[in-house]
């Protein structure tokens, strides 16, 4: 029917296996006068790629989601999606026995396209332009979701400490087949759903929406109905999450009539952050947790990349904490292009940490300032594990006559007295015993004795330990263990104010 071609895009991954089907097929590709033009081009470029090419011959594009309107001003047009997910270290043999949505709008193209379906080796069927979204929808269902549940089902083989791709037999079992439905939900056995939903909730609190809305389609698909989950207690929240400063300040000028409690984070929580979002949600009637890796307030680049982060649990944790509202703006919502004004509290941001990290505190203290200008909180609450950070902030409040009550809370520790940390999660298993000696050595309360333990720990090198006469005072202490720097300090007399 047709015997020349040219495609557009035949290095990507539709294109290359199409190509050389084609060449398989005798097919003349590349002519200087095609017959057909197939567009294996990505979906956002398809309308400006087709707008260039000269009217005549016929033209196709391969996706799925696009309607036939982008091949303007063609009209000898039509669509042929394979409905198959291509690899690029695989052939032509992806094509085998894979379906083809055809999608013509006359008889003439419906002809070509199947003609090009079956030339290419697959079942050709028809798709009417105005159905592509609920075709594509399910086809992402089927494709990108399945990558999905994938990647939370090995998570979760993770915290069994089982491997992952123990997993891709049983998948490809469920495939072969042929969809039978077996487990828990076709039983009828809540019990252990409920289990699941136990340790999701305990480990990967981020998958239990996920779960949840897994678990009431599967007993639909079980013809069950719903009703037993609903009788599973849900821990999902009215929790907002807002990125932009005005959005947060216009959700929450309907919330002034009460107090509002501001729990700055940089995420990767821990029940260090969850000790001050407890406190925060006891004392307040609204909770907002910001969540910002601030950029300011690390020396180097490498620093902040390494940087831990988790949005997704972190979400999921604020929300399980009874957080109201999570502010999680990105970098340039913090500091547009242009930004210059600093906040610089001058001696206490300089001694201690402020000595191996200049800079640093100037970076929180404008950071802290700016967000206590966005919410406005009646209350703040910072860790007594980052005791110069919140003296250098109750020194900025006292100087800039701030209207906000400094609530500090006391450092959360592992059972083994090393204080939680974020930074932890950077440490290798024999790093994290070495990085004990930190808080060992601390809890001598003497700076003699601190000094000369950590001295004779092997594996760790020591910036400074000293007594700060904070409120309260602290012996503190800063090492590296590996790459990782470790900041911890026990109070030395009175309580965490
Ligand atoms: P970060 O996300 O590291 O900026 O910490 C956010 C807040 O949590 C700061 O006020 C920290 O002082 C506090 N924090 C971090 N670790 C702990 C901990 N182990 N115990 C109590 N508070 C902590």
């Amino acid at each position: 029917m047709i015997e020349s071609m040219r495609i557009i895009g035949a290095g990507g991954r539709v294109g290359s296996a199409v190509s050389a089907r084609l060449a398989e097929r005798g097919v003349l590709l590349d002519a200087d006068d095609p017959e057909l033009v197939l567009l294996c081009v990505p979906d956002r470029v398809i309308a400006e790629v087709a707008g260039e090419l000269q009217l005549g011959p016929w033209i196709a594009h391969v996706s799925g989601a696009t309607p036939l309107t982008a091949l303007d001003p063609h009209v000898r047009r039509f669509g042929l999606h394979p409905l198959q997910s291509f690899s690029k270290a695989r052939g032509p043999e992806q094509l085998d026995g894979a379906w083809g949505a055809v999608t013509a709008e006359s008889d003439e193209a419906l002809t070509v396209g199947f003609w090009l379906g079956e030339v290419l080796g697959l079942r050709p069927f028809e798709l009417d332009d105005a159905n592509r979204a609920a075709y594509h929808a399910g086809a992402a269902f089927a494709s990108n979701y399945l990558v999905t549940l994938r990647a939370a089902a090995g998570s979760l083989l993770e915290v069994a400490g089982a491997p992952p791709e123990a997993l891709d037999p049983l998948i490809r079992g469920v495939v072969d087949g042929g969809f039978e439905l077996t487990g828990p939900i076709a039983r009828g056995d809540w019990e252990t759903v409920e289990r699941h939903l136990d340790v999701i909730r305990a480990e990967r609190p981020e998958l239990e929406r996920l779960y949840l809305a897994l678990a009431e389609a599967t007993a639909s698909v079980a013809g069950h109905g719903t009703a037993k989950l609903q009788g599973v207690p849900r821990t999902e929240s009215p929790l907002k999450v807002e990125r932009t400063i005005s959005g947060l300040r216009e959700r929450l000028s309907g919330r002034r009539s009460g107090p509002v409690g501001l729990v700055p984070t940089m995420g990767a929580l821990h029940e260090g952050h969850l000790s001050l979002l407890r406190a925060a949600r006891a004392e307040n009637e609204t909770v907002v947790m910001s969540l910002f890796v601030n950029p300011t307030q690390f020396g180097d680049d490498g620093d902040l990349a390494r940087y831990p982060r988790d949005d997704g649990r972190d979400l999921a944790l604020a929300a399980q904490a009874g957080v109201d509202i999570v502010f999680a703006p990105d970098t340039t919502e913090m500091y547009p292009p242009g930004f210059q004004t600093w906040v610089d509290v001058t001696e206490l941001g300089a001694i201690l940490e402020g000595r191996f990290r200049p800079g640093h505190f100037r970076g929180v203290a404008t950071v802290v300032l700016k967000l206590f200008e966005i919410v406005r909180p009646r209350r703040a609450y910072f860790g007594q594990k980052d005791a110069q950070q919140a003296e250098v902030i109750r020194q900025m409040i006292r100087d800039l006559s701030l209207e906000v009550e400094l609530r500090v809370l006391p450092t959360v520790r592992d059972e083994d007295g090393l204080a939680l940390s974020s930074r932890n999660a950077l440490l290798s298993p024999q790093e994290r015993e070495r990085a004990l000696a930190l808080s060992k050595a601390l809890a001598t309360r003497d700076p003699d004795a601190a000094l000369e333990q950590l001295r004779s720990s092997n594996g760790l090198e020591i910036d400074y330990v000293e007594a700060a006469d904070f409120d309260p005072p602290v012996l503190a202490g800063a090492v590296r263990v590996g790459s990782t720097r470790l900041i911890d300090n026990v109070v030395l007399e009175g309580e965490p104010k």
